[in-house]
């Protein structure tokens, strides 16, 4: 957990302010008014069961969606409605569902390639890190396509890092990977926060949410329905009737 000092921030200095966003594509309202703010160093989790938003909400934060309304503040700037490459260099990167790689480029192009939006001078050694970090080093000079669905998850992590991120958005990055390679993610993210880098997760493995996060939100039918640590969602009606259906 953090101290009390760092979750204490105001608003307006926190590194990832969102403000009452909505999306809505023809007939379907994805997003739905969602507030929500996370300071340096903090790991919030997006929990809420499929087609709630979580996604939208991660588009809508690293640009790959306009908001219809509200605003994205990253440390104080507004950056609604930015292009995506734009939010990238000012700081907020996302990895996907479904991993996002050059596949038929090695790991090294990949992770130098996002490098591009971030500190370019220092991309050799920041790779370095980063490779050795997620236990990748032995296959940087293999095609993205040669790697395991894990391994590729791993590159996806890689090349957010290579964008020298504030804000890191991952959309269930552990999703049916290895328990060893969900070791590594749960490693890098505690690595990478303590060096202050703020991280929303959406996840669905409840045990990992439990060891990760500082706190939850739960989202349904495009809503944030609950918000609270581990304890205060497991025992939360609104959460149980998102989970298990409404009356
Ligand atoms: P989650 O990630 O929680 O599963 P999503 O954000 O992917 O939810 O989806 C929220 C809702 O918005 C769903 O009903 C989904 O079908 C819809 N949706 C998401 N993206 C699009 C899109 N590009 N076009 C139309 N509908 C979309
Ligand atoms: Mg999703």
């Amino acid at each position: 957990m953090l101290p009390a000092s760092k979750k204490a921030e105001s608003s307006e200095q926190c590194p990832l302010t969102i403000d009452s966003v909505a999306k809505h594509f023809g007939g379907i309202t994805a997003v739905d008014g969602v507030s929500l703010s996370a300071g340096a160093g903090e790991v919030v989790g997006v929990i809420g069961p499929n087609g709630s938003g979580k996604s939208t909400l991660f588009s809508l934060a690293a640009g790959g969606q306009k908001p219809d309304s509200g605003s994205i503040r990253l440390s104080g700037v507004d950056v609604t409605g930015w292009p995506t490459w734009k939010i990238a260099r000012a700081g907020i990167s996302r990895t996907f569902q479904i991993p996002s790689l050059f596949i038929n480029m090695t790991v090294r192009d990949n992770m130098l390639a996002a490098a591009v939006e971030g500190d370019w001078q220092g991309a050799q050694d920041r790779m370095t890190r980063t490779v050795e970090m997620l236990e990748i080093s032995h296959v940087v000079d293999n095609l993205a396509s040669e790697l395991s669905g894990g391994q590729q998850k791993l590159v996806e992590f890689g090349r957010v890092c290579m964008r020298n991120p504030k804000v890191i958005l991952l959309d269930e990055v552990t999703a049916g990977v290895h328990p060893n390679i969900r070791k590594i993610i749960l490693g890098a993210i505690q690595q990478l926060r303590e060096t202050g880098i703020t991280f929303l997760v959406i996840e669905h493995d409840m045990e990992m949410v439990k060891e990760i996060c500082d706190r939850l939100i739960v989202m349904d039918q495009g809503r944030i329905v609950a918000e609270g640590d581990f304890q205060t969602i497991a025992n939360d009606i609104n959460v149980q009737q998102a989970y298990l259906g409404r009356a």
